[in-house]
């Protein structure tokens, strides 16, 4: 994967809530990008779609599942964080 720095990445977290799991986590979900010139290009499945229609979305951790309509304040993914960070992204949220 190969964004340019002049891309405006669309970058979203969200809230892994999974009944029984409990292991839960905020995710960092990468939605897709705006060349400078050009139109989005979207990379995965958005997180609002997800909530609205049930349907899977990736985080940077590689991890996968249905996005709740509920988020709640938890912990950062460490493995998110660190690919973000490596990357020089601007966290959501801080
Ligand atoms: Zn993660």
């Amino acid at each position: 994967m190969s964004i340019q720095a002049e891309t405006e990445l669309v970058v979203r977290s969200t809230t892994e809530v999974d009944e029984g799991d409990h292991e839960r986590f905020t995710h960092i979900v990468l939605e897709g990008y705006t060349p400078k010139d050009g139109e989005f290009v979207a990379l995965n499945n958005s997180v609002v779609e997800g909530m609205v229609n049930a349907t899977p979305v990736r985080a940077l951790c590689g991890k996968i599942w249905v996005p709740g309509r509920d988020p709640q304040k938890y912990p950062v993914c460490a493995t998110c964080k660190e690919i973000a960070t490596s990357l020089g992204w601007s966290l959501p949220g801080g």
